[in-house]
């Protein structure tokens, strides 16, 4: 085993977290704090006592960034929906200054989580995987050959914004009928309520699904639609790129039976084609996939 290190950095809208992990994929030291609201230096100098704090004495070789987009990855910019303070923000500039010149690669937070789930998670040991976030929205990435697929910007895998109704409603990415109209928390909660869903005192995906497991037939029938949404998705990509594996994680993921039921059901239904039959539907394993596929994306601008 070498000794070689990388620096794994995941930036969000709730947390900013970072690692050190070794080439074996093994976390040495890692550590978060939520996302700081304030300007871009007040952010940045948040990220920046978090990374002297958890790279110690440890000289990593590389580091690589996930983070929430839209971002630009040639530039090295980022502009998190839900960081405010930055916008077209030079943040590989700014941390490579932070650790020596060393290599700093960025990847969408998507990437960074089907990179993680496949390293040390899920789809360990399956090289043609996609990694599916179901949350506030519906993020993705793919691993092919056991590298991630970036596309020629680094946006490629946004599953989320297939579009799976030509009569759908309109999406917050200008398009209409995307999966994510269908299968993230919110929407998924909006299109309860519209059916006459009434929760309690909080009202979010959780208590969706809460209620979808003790038998509410509208619960479970929003639920059963966002899983067709996400299973014609998941679907139109394996067609596309010939996978074998699919790995989903994300809040709305916590749901368990009550999602991943309906979407190998719907997954089976729509994999007709031979190479997808077998199409493997699994839960994520990792809590922290993002920030070890981070730190993956680093080691792999070393080989
Ligand atoms: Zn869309």
């Amino acid at each position: 085993m070498n000794d070689e290190t990388v620096l794994g950095i995941d930036i969000g809208g709730t947390k900013l977290a970072a690692a050190i992990v070794n080439a074996d994929g093994e976390v040495l030291t890692q550590d978060r704090i939520p996302t700081p609201v304030g300007n871009a230096d007040q952010v940045f100098a948040a990220l920046g006592e978090l990374i002297e704090k958890v790279r110690g004495d440890a000289t990593p070789a590389a580091v690589g960034i996930g983070s929430a987009g839209p971002l630009d990855q040639r530039h090295g910019l980022v502009s998190p929906v839900n960081i405010f303070g930055w916008r077209d923000f030079p943040l590989v500039d700014r941390v490579r200054a932070l650790v020596d010149d060393v290599p700093v690669t960025l990847g969408v937070d998507g990437h960074c989580f089907a990179l993680g789930e496949f390293w040390t998670g899920a789809g360990r040991g399956e090289c043609n995987l996609l990694g599916i976030v179901v949350s506030t929205g519906v993020g993705a990435g793919i691993v092919t050959n056991g590298r991630p697929l970036l596309g020629q910007s680094g946006n490629a895998a946004h599953l989320g914004h297939i579009v799976v109704d030509l009569d759908g409603e309109p999406c917050a990415c200008g398009s209409f009928g995307c999966v994510e109209t269908y299968a993230s928390g919110p929407r998924m909660v909006a299109r309860a309520q519209r059916r006459g869903w009434r929760p309690g005192e909080a009202v979010d995906a959780a208590v969706l699904s809460a209620d979808a497991a003790l038998g509410d037939e509208t619960a479970l029938a929003t639920f059963d639609d966002g899983a067709q949404a996400l299973a014609a998705g998941i679907v139109a990509t394996a067609v596309t790129v010939d996978l074998t594996t699919v790995v989903i994680g994300g809040g709305v993921a916590k749901a368990g039976p009550i999602l991943f039921d309906p979407v190998q059901r719907w997954v089976k239904r729509l994999a007709q084609l031979p190479y997808v039959t077998d199409l493997s539907v699994r839960p994520a394993q990792l809590d922290n996939a993002g920030l070890i596929g981070a730190a993956r994306l680093g080691l792999d601008s070393l080989r």
